[in-house]
């Protein structure tokens, strides 16, 4: 592993504003108050329409620099229209439903740039196996799931993404199309990652034990040929639906399944449209060690050579790159999907303060299993303070920075900066509400740093997105929670009865040996 240079100053990263608890007098007349200004031009839009609801007398987490207190905040349609003192807000819009933010907190809602929805699945036999996974069942709990209840699966992930405070997330996998609609359903702002792979000889992700018997790779055209339309496809039926809120986006599979045609093909989709695209990107020791050894180059000077790398790619992991391949993905200004939780559940610190110092902008995602991003940002903050062996150990990052990685970061990754990440006037009103009144988050000034170090997904008591409550008061608006809950459990016991009675699991290192 390279080493992370250290060679900033021991001050914090950033700086912070001094907005932290503005003043009333401050919010009207001091500096930076433009922004917070009430934007006029919407007053005569606004006509008797009861559309518009303003949270009032809370806390706004408008930006990690910029917390504002016991202000309103207003949101006309699927936008932010004014963020301002209450009663102005108020008097602005005098037939908005109200809110009561009073003991609440609202944040941008949490970006999640890499998920496999349907491994909720596999909860258990997963996170404790290394990577790639060394449980061996006999027979893989996904290969039992019909195409409905892979569906029902991805839509438990997305009810755990709306409850642990998500409002974007990337679905990242091959054949979307059968679980779009039901997605779609949830009322999260969706991307669809179509994945593509064309190695025909094999397929990853590479293992020590498949790297043994690794052939040179030989790559299929009708292969790569039936993933580009299913990538045109999913494009043509999904992307700009639901308002603007689902987004199709072509993703390479793995640096070891993808010839440098189909490298091209995606980037290529990709600029003609005008989107992102991604990669699962030096994930293990076997992957580097494999295209060392077929393709001498590293994966990330691999994916440099033809031309996939530069700043529309998130390239999700990174976890075993050295100072060279640091270098390449910071100068192309490609764009690190961080997933802390199930990095760390692989045992692995990705270097991501040198990747910061390269010039990588980082976003995060959660991977399998869990979709909780707020768990995620915790463990990015820990583990990035591990990472850096700072003079004074403990200081950089902050929560701040977490939260922006998980807002303005994602928004970055997904190509929406200008409209998501941030809770500000003429930005999508995709917003979480907190109730800051529980026993772990009393008292709290700073209540990002309470949050992230001390919060719990069921402090969430609302989430809205492009405008629209999808969680209210605790309860999912948008699908039937109960019974997909009651279904997934059933479907799961059937799953898990049939891979016990196809052999042995095995819990690695248990009984424990002293
Ligand atoms: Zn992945």
């Amino acid at each position: 592993m390279p080493a992370s240079t250290d060679d900033r100053s021991s001050a914090p990263s950033r700086s912070r504003g001094p907005s932290a608890n503005i003043s009333r007098r401050a919010l009207l007349t001091g500096a930076g108050a433009a922004a917070l200004l009430l934007d006029r031009r919407t007053v005569q839009a606004q006509g008797p329409s009861n559309a518009t609801i303003v949270f009032s007398h809370t806390t706004v987490v408008a930006t990690v620099d910029a917390v504002h207190r016991d202000v309103a905040l207003a949101v006309e349609g699927d936008k932010i229209v004014a963020l301002g003192p209450t009663d102005q807000v108020l008097e602005t819009y005098p037939r908005a439903e109200v809110y009561d933010g009073r003991g609440k907190a609202l944040l941008p809602g949490l970006i999640n740039c890499h998920a496999h929805l349907a491994a909720t699945v596999a909860r258990g036999f997963n996170e404790d196996y290394g990577f790639p996974n060394s449980a061996r069942l006999a027979v893989q709990p996904a290969s039992l799931l019909s195409k409905e209840e892979a569906t029902l699966m991805v839509t438990v992930g997305a009810l755990e993404c709306i409850r642990s405070g998500t409002t974007t997330v990337v679905e990242n996998t091959s054949g979307i199309s059968d679980s779009a609609a039901a997605l779609a359903q949830t009322g999260l702002r969706c991307v669809f990652a179509e994945s593509v792979r064309d190695r025909e000889n094999g397929r990853g992700p590479m293992s020590a034990e498949l790297l043994a018997k690794s052939e040179t790779p030989r790559f299929s055209p009708k292969l790569r040929d039936q993933g580009l339309q299913r990538i045109s496809e999913l494009f043509t039926a999904w992307h700009g639906a639901k308002q603007g809120r689902i987004s199709v986006f072509p993703a390479a599979a793995l640096a070891e399944d993808a010839s440098p045609e189909l490298l091209h093909a995606v980037r290529a989709f990709a600029e003609k449209h005008d989107l992102g695209y991604t990669i699962h990107l030096n994930q293990s020791h076997a992957e580097v060690d494999f295209m060392v050894r077929h393709h001498g180059l590293r994966p990330s000077a691999f994916l440099d050579k033809h031309g996939f790398l530069g700043p529309r790619l998130f390239a999700a992991h990174c976890r075993y790159v050295d100072d060279s391949e640091i270098a390449l993905l910071g100068k192309s200004g490609t764009i690190v999907s961080h997933q802390a939780a199930m990095a760390a559940n692989r045992g692995v610190i990705p270097p991501i303060p040198a990747l910061r110092e390269a010039g990588c902008p980082i976003a995060n995602g959660t991977d399998n299993n869990t979709n909780d991003m707020l768990e995620v940002m915790r463990v990015a903050l820990l583990t990035e303070r591990i990472r850096r062996d700072d003079p004074l150990p403990g200081v950089r990052p902050q929560p701040e920075d977490m939260l922006e990685d998980a807002t303005q970061g994602g928004a970055r990754a997904v190509r929406q900066g200008t409209l998501l990440g941030s809770l500000e006037v003429g930005k999508k009103a995709d917003l979480i509400v907190l109730d800051t009144q529980r026993v772990h988050l009393v008292p709290a000034l700073r209540i990002v740093s309470a949050w992230i170090h001390n919060g719990q997904p069921s402090d969430i008591e609302s989430v809205m997105v492009d405008g629209q409550f999808i969680m209210r008061n605790r309860k999912i608006l948008t699908v039937d929670e109960g019974s997909i809950v009651a279904h997934a459990d059933k479907v799961g016991q059937r799953i898990w009865t049939q891979v016990q009675a196809a052999g042995p699991i095995a819990v690695p290192g248990r009984p424990r040996q002293r």
